[in-house]
């Protein structure tokens, strides 16, 4: 477009002095071979001729420029369209993210809410990452925590492909560790772009601001480097997301426990048994499926710590601890509901069976003999409240009520006795 207009105005310029040229060259011939005859018409003729031409010209330059600045005009709004169309893809591309990262978040707050066993929450972290950036068989994500007695940084599950190595199994895994130990120190999230289209990402994990681990994500993406650079940019702020969810249950295994666990009895705390409940009640509306709750309170226990003192009240709680945790059945679970109280939800179990439970409990805390501090034999008895879920029930605290009135009454009457409601 340019050199066209350069064109025309050197048309503009050059084509009045072709005239004036072409009329001199006119005039003089016409007066040397004599053939015009009124000399005097031509100056005005050529004049007029001249200014014809500079007039074209010029308007062929006001044209061109004319279309030569609509062209830049809509040129501009292209490329303003092509950056509008690539914002919005990457917004796209951002908001698909985003509904991945959120469903992966979801994922393993459900793990963590109805799981303890860590292996198998790291287990679930590292497949729902590997999930969120495309699994692929090459792909290698390393989970390593820092133990905090040794200050070490330690391998915890470690995932290739669709495959997560714990334990055992990771001990004979070989693992790249390159570049983790500096991206722990300088708790600052590293990018290596390797090969091709390997792309190696170190992710600091830290709540609270201590670091507690890092993740090492060995990965592909192909494109440009600017596009690399795009994706990384995004896989950087939905990580941090994501890790923010679980690096709580994470930081050390330790916090973790001591928020589900009760520490003196071993069983599980209130807090989580609320959860735990809920998570049950949904269940059986989904399942249709039946399940209990069972409500247990040591006998007189005030006179245990007064005629033995504290310490020996808490032996003998630890022991009540111990023997429920012995006696039920591994997907049956149970909390420290209060002081002296405990909490036992036993899931695909009718009221029958949650019966010869309690019955079995009852004797046998009525057999064992419990040791007070200074040596002493000591027997206890134990009273329950039964309650199995039901429709009717409005929620979780409705069955609670339900077995807290059935325990009510089996102290009523009588104690070392459950009662069930009706
Ligand atoms: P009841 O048969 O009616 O249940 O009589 P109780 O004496 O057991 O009465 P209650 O359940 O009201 O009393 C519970 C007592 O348990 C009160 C408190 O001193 C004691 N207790 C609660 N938590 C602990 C604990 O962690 N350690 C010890 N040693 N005692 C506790
Ligand atoms: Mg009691
Ligand atoms: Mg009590």
């Amino acid at each position: 477009m340019k050199s066209d207009k350069s064109f025309v105005m050197t048309v503009a310029y050059i084509m009045p002095l072709l005239t004036l040229a072409c009329a001199a060259g006119i005039f003089f011939s016409a007066k040397y071979h004599k053939q015009f005859t009124d000399l005097e018409v031509l100056p005005i003729l050529f004049f007029m001729l001249s200014c014809m031409s500079c007039l074209i010209a010029l308007v062929a330059v006001a044209l061109y420029d004319n279309a030569d600045k609509k062209h830049e005009a809509i040129s501009k709004d292209f490329e303003q369209l092509k950056f509008k169309e690539s914002v919005m893809s990457a917004k796209s591309k951002d908001d698909e993210f985003m509904k991945e990262s959120l469903s992966a978040i979801r994922e393993i707050a459900n793990k963590i809410n109805n799981d303890i066993d860590m292996d198998s929450i790291n287990s679930e972290v590292l497949k729902q990452l590997a999930g969120l950036l495309g699994s692929k068989d090459e792909q290698e994500i390393t989970m390593y925590l820092l133990d905090e007695l040794n200050g070490e940084l330690q391998p915890k599950a470690h995932l290739i492909g669709n495959t997560v190595y714990l334990g055992e199994a990771l001990r004979k895994t070989s693992i790249d560790r390159t570049g983790v130990a500096e991206a722990f120190e300088s708790c600052k999230t590293t990018f290596a772009a390797r090969g091709k289209d390997e792309v190696v990402i170190i992710f600091p994990l830290s709540v609270a601001g201590r670091i507690a681990g890092v993740l090492r994500i060995k990965t592909y993406h192909d494109g440009t480097s600017s596009e690399k650079e795009d994706w990384l940019k995004l896989i950087e702020t939905h990580l941090r997301s994501f890790t923010s969810v679980f690096s709580l249950a994470i930081r050390t295994p330790d916090f973790y426990i001591k928020a589900v666990i009760d520490a003196l009895t071993g069983l599980y705390t209130k807090r989580h048994f609320y959860n735990q409940l809920s998570y049950w009640v949904s269940a059986a509306k989904r399942n249709q499926e039946p399940f209990c709750l069972i409500m247990l309170d040591i006998d007189h226990f005030k006179k245990i710590n007064d005629t033995y003192g504290h310490l020996t009240g808490d032996i003998v709680l630890k022991g009540v601890g111990d023997i429920v945790l012995k006696s039920l059945r591994s997907t049956s679970q149970a909390f420290r509901y209060g002081g002296e109280e405990i909490a036992i939800i036993l899931p695909s179990t009718t009221a029958a069976e949650a019966e010869v439970a309690a019955e079995r409990l009852r004797k046998k805390m009525e057999k064992t003999s419990f040791e007070s501090e200074s040596g002493k034999a000591l027997k206890i008895t134990i009273s329950l409240g039964l309650a199995e879920w039901s429709e009717s029930m409005a929620d979780e605290k409705a069955l609670v009520a339900s077995a807290d009135k059935a325990l009510y009454k089996a102290k009523e009457t009588g104690r070392n006795k459950y009662c069930i409601s009706n």
